[in-house]
């Protein structure tokens, strides 16, 4: 089977977006720009290497943007992004794939449909792959701010990314013409004589650059994905003990919690919302309670594969809303703590968690203290 990687370029300064952080790390429905490129390509099953290309001072907010996904580490590209690509495609040659997909990170709506249908032309045999959108407006040239004569559109076409490659040949060209300082890699595929194909681009495949481009995006991401909820409960019973787990925080206390883990029921509703959210099943289904394995694990675990399962389906976590049922133990003082535990098992900001607490006052199972409860609701995003 061929090996495929692709090489995200990220390395510009991205300040023509206007004031703020670079635009590869600016929010589109709460997660940058970058993180939305990444999630695209290393949901792509026949990519097998993602590697991308930054600034070196943007090192820090490209580990948060990339946060949880298993890449290699960023490389830092050139002062053109040419450059940077070069760069790119030598930090690749370990790896040795038989093509190479190239992509601008500012693209972050491209569709799993166009990755495939690149990488299928490359396996049907082109050396180098185009996307291309004709030219519908009229055109017109611009001098010295004056308007000038009507440009003919015929035969012209816009040329988007992910262009793909056999490596090797564009390698070569990028060596070859090192100096030629081109906006895009066909360009430098067709000075080194390679054959070109083209597929049909994508009208929502933007490329975000100015101020106004972000707003359109979310509209089209709003357009291109689905919200869901799930919603999840748990009840564990109160055996004699010192301690009780509570959404992967140790809460001392005078009774412990029974359970075949470690019986916290906090984390145990949350990955039941999240599998609810997928219309995945139940944690029962995915760890049962008769495998010895996961005897006392650390039900960190189970949340941990829920939110790999959110990831695979090139899907984002947007929030999550956890409440614990009990008198005992005050949950208030460690309130905190359980959000920094839970955002750092799903990789997300602590912004985006909630824990709460109530009791029942004294009334049933929890208000005689016989057990406690959690309820909990996951909110996620999913490709459409
Ligand atoms: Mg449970």
């Amino acid at each position: 089977m061929a090996r495929i990687a692709a090489i995200l370029v990220a390395a510009g300064d991205g300040v023509r977006a206007g004031p703020g952080p670079p635009k590869q790390y600016r929010p589109l429905m709460g997660e940058p720009i970058l993180r939305h490129s990444i999630e695209r390509f290393a949901g792509a099953p026949l990519v097998s290497k993602l590697q991308v290309v930054i600034r070196e001072a943007h090192t820090a907010l490209c580990s948060q943007a990339a946060a949880d996904f298993d890449l290699p580490p960023a490389i830092v590209g050139g002062t053109t992004r040419q450059c940077s690509v070069r760069r790119g495609l030598a930090a690749i040659e370990d790896v040795n794939p038989d093509f190479v997909l190239i992509h601008d990170a500012a693209r972050p709506l491209v569709s799993p449909a166009l990755i495939e249908v690149v990488i299928a032309k490359l396996i049907a045999g082109a050396e180098a792959v185009v996307p291309l959108l004709p030219v519908t407006d009229s055109l017109r040239r611009i001098s010295s701010g004056e308007v000038g004569e009507a440009v003919p559109r015929e035969g012209l076409c816009r040329a988007q990314t992910p262009q793909g490659f056999d490596y090797k040949k564009i390698r070569s060209a990028h060596e070859r013409f090192a100096g030629a300082n081109a906006t895009d890699d066909i360009a430098l595929a067709e000075r080194a004589g390679m054959r070109i194909a083209a597929v049909p681009g994508e009208e929502a495949n933007i490329k975000v650059t100015a101020p106004g481009d972000f707003a359109f995006a979310e509209r089209l991401l709003a357009g291109a994905s689905e919200v869901r909820t799930g919603n999840g409960f748990d009840v564990h019973r109160f055996r004699a003990g010192d301690h009780v787990w509570l959404c992967g925080v140790p809460i001392p206390h005078d009774r412990g919690l029974e359970g075949h883990s470690d019986a916290d029921a906090g984390l145990h509703a949350l990955t039941d919302a999240m599998l609810g959210a997928l219309a995945a099943g139940d944690i029962g289904q995915h760890f049962p309670p008769s495998e010895e394995r996961w005897r006392g694990a650390a039900s960190r675990v189970f949340l941990q594969h829920a939110a790999e399962l959110v990831k695979q389906r090139g899907g984002a976590i947007l929030h999550c809303d956890i409440t614990i049922i009990c008198e005992w133990p005050k949950i208030g003082p460690h309130r905190e703590a359980m959000r920094v535990s839970v955002a750092e098992v799903l990789g997300i900001d602590i912004s985006r968690v909630s824990v709460k607490a109530t009791t029942t006052e004294g009334l049933g199972f929890t208000g005689r203290g016989e057990g406690l409860a959690a309820q909990a609701v996951a909110t996620i995003r999913l490709p459409a």
